[in-house]
């Protein structure tokens, strides 16, 4: 039938994890459920690798009806802090997701101690008092066999009194841990009798002090999946290696039979994304915070701009992979020009001005010509901009001197002003240094935008803005912040690669003045300089904005020309 025929044709391939879950769906498998989870550890803010889990996970619970939680990996009490627990579900909502249970695996503490108990009771742990040195000795390589610790075969009620012991306080840090008792001679490391709990003094960011012992990932994370009744588990490859304990673990506990699934992690080209190097560059005031827009955070590029329509977008084109690669981080850049291309009102921004005098134009008056807010967008309407006898123009759309095809301002060349009037230099006026302070022009009447019958045909269109209605402002222009590709390869400290001109801060920017009244949040395009936004630290006398992308990908410019 020609309908099936077009249903097939248009629709998407499924990834290989949507292949599994209807797979599952089909054979019945929990009742056709799908829950998922994105489980962040509260230990810094989220990354754009993140939102591509938090655009897996809870796009699978979306299409399949299912649900995701929110569950913060909360077992390591020394590195986690609300802080990073507020952002990472403020960051979570601004991408357009609501968690159907937010879970802190903290929450668990009783329950996982009563597991360990149970994993004691039936022969399954036992507690090593051999020292941290001691265990590594005896675990063997990948090509040797390890040896039994010689507290392996200690008997159920001195494991559980010893355990008590260790959850009452009575022993110090790091002088016993709980191990799984599985295979000391598994090809597979993290099987030769894993550590499931450890003694830590540390006061929890929820859990205060009542706590001194904690348990490792492998005894906290699939039992709090399992706890969740979560169906399919999704986490990055380095995770493989522990899907045996996974099962292994449910299995020995005998609970809810939670999947474990593992897709490659998302790597960007000249970008660091690791929360331990994110930090470092926020504590070592490489960058201006988490949230600066120069950062691969979230918050970092909400604030620079980037729209969660373009990130859930740059996701998705991204797709998922079974092997590691690393994606160009132009793709990132070419979602968010075209979402912002949808939704940015065209306006106009000085950044390097030049004065121009319209020796034609009569004194004190001012014009208010209409102008789009957005062709791509009929709904946006118009706006009125001022044009005046003075006005600043950028200063690299003059030459004095121009070569052949340069077809901005020169001498005697037309130009048409954006949505204004064609002009004409008629004379250079300079300083004693002989540099270039005005420009003295003719204007065109008949030759007013949308009206013009002037016949002329000048090659270029400049922006510009009246230099009577101008609003000073400061332009925070960003490059990407490490000058190599690839930082993991290079054998240099990734702080010695950073781009020293990532930022650049245009104290003086002039802009059109309904740009005075704006907020975070609002999308501009400059013309002919960007897609900008205004920043946070936008103060009502002077707005302060973030360039949050070019018009067009200068480096891919620059890789060409070699
Ligand atoms: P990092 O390695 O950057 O410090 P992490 O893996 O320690 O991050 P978690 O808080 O443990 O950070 O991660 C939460 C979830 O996000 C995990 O399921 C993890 O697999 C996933 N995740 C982390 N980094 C990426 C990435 N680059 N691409 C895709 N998913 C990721
Ligand atoms: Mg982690």
């Amino acid at each position: 039938m020609t309908t099936d025929i077009k249903e097939t044709t248009e629709k998407a391939p499924l990834n290989f994890i949507e292949e599994i879950i209807e797979k599952d769906i089909a054979e019945g498998k929990h009742d056709g459920r799908v829950h998922t989870r994105f489980p962040p550890e509260p230990n810094g803010y989220l990354h754009i690798g993140h939102a591509k889990s938090i655009c897996l996970n809870f796009g699978l619970a979306q299409k399949y009806g299912g649900k995701c939680n929110l569950r913060f990996d909360d077992t390591n009490p020394v590195t986690e802090d609300t802080e990073y627990v507020d952002s990472i579900l403020g960051d979570v909502r601004w991408l357009g997701f609501e968690p159907d249970n937010i879970f802190y695996a903290s929450d668990y503490f009783d329950k996982l101690y009563e597991f360990a108990v149970d994993l004691i009771k039936k022969g399954k742990a036992y507690v090593d008092d051999s020292t941290p040195d001691e265990i590594a000795a005896m675990k063997g390589t990948p090509t040797r066999p390890g040896t039994d610790s010689p507290y392996r075969n200690r008997s159920v009620e001195e494991n559980l009194d010893l355990f008590t012991k260790m959850k009452n306080g009575e022993f110090k840090e790091g002088s016993r841990v709980l191990r799984a008792k599985i295979d000391m001679a598994s090809p597979n490391m993290i099987m030769r009798d894993p550590v499931l709990y450890r003694i830590k003094f540390a006061h929890h960011h929820r859990t205060g002090d009542k706590w001194c012992i904690y348990p490792l990932y492998d005894m906290a994370h699939g039992q709090s999946d399992s706890i969740e009744k979560i169906t399919h588990s999704i986490c990055t490859l380095e995770f493989m290696p522990h899907r045996e304990l996974y099962d292994w673990c449910i299995d020995n506990l005998e609970i809810f039979p939670s999947k474990q699934y593992e897709f490659a992690r998302l790597n960007l080209n000249y970008t660091v994304m690791s929360k331990r190097k994110l930090k470092q560059l926020v504590e070592e005031k490489y960058v201006s915070g988490w949230d600066d827009p120069r950062m691969p955070t979230i918050s970092g590029m909400r604030r620079r701009g980037y729209t969660a329509a373009a990130i859930r977008n740059f996701a998705t084109r991204v797709g998922i992979a079974k092997r590691e690669n690393v994606i160009d981080l132009s793709l990132l850049e070419f979602c968010v020009r075209e979402d912002l291309n949808k939704i940015a009102t065209r306006s106009m921004a000085v950044l390097d001005p030049l004065k121009v005098v319209i020796t034609n134009y009569p004194e004190g008056q001012t014009e208010w010509l209409e102008t789009e807010n957005n062709p791509e967008d009929p709904e946006s309407g118009t706006r009125k901009l001022p044009f005046g006898r003075e006005l600043w123009i950028e200063q690299d759309d003059f030459m004095e001197n121009p070569p052949k095809k340069f077809f901005r301002l020169s001498p005697g060349q037309l130009g048409r002003l954006k949505s204004a009037y064609i002009i004409q230099v008629d004379e250079v006026v300079k300083d004693a240094s002989g540099e270039v302070t005005e420009l003295h022009c003719t204007y065109f009447p008949e030759s007013k935008s949308g009206e013009d019958t002037s016949g002329l045909k000048p090659k270029a269109t400049l922006h510009w803005v009246s230099a009577e209605h101008a609003v000073a402002g400061e332009v925070r222009l960003y490059d990407r912040l490490l000058m190599v590709e690839n930082a993991a390869d290079d054998p240099r400290d990734f702080k010695e690669l950073l781009n020293p001109d990532s930022l650049v801060v245009v104290k003086n920017a002039w802009l059109e003045p309904s740009l005075a009244d704006v907020t975070p949040n609002d999308h501009f395009q400059f013309i002919r300089l960007g897609y900008f936004t205004p920043d946070a630290d936008t103060k009502p006398e002077k707005p302060v904005f973030n360039r949050t992308v070019t018009l067009r990908d200068a480096w891919a410019k620059i890789a060409k020309k070699g």
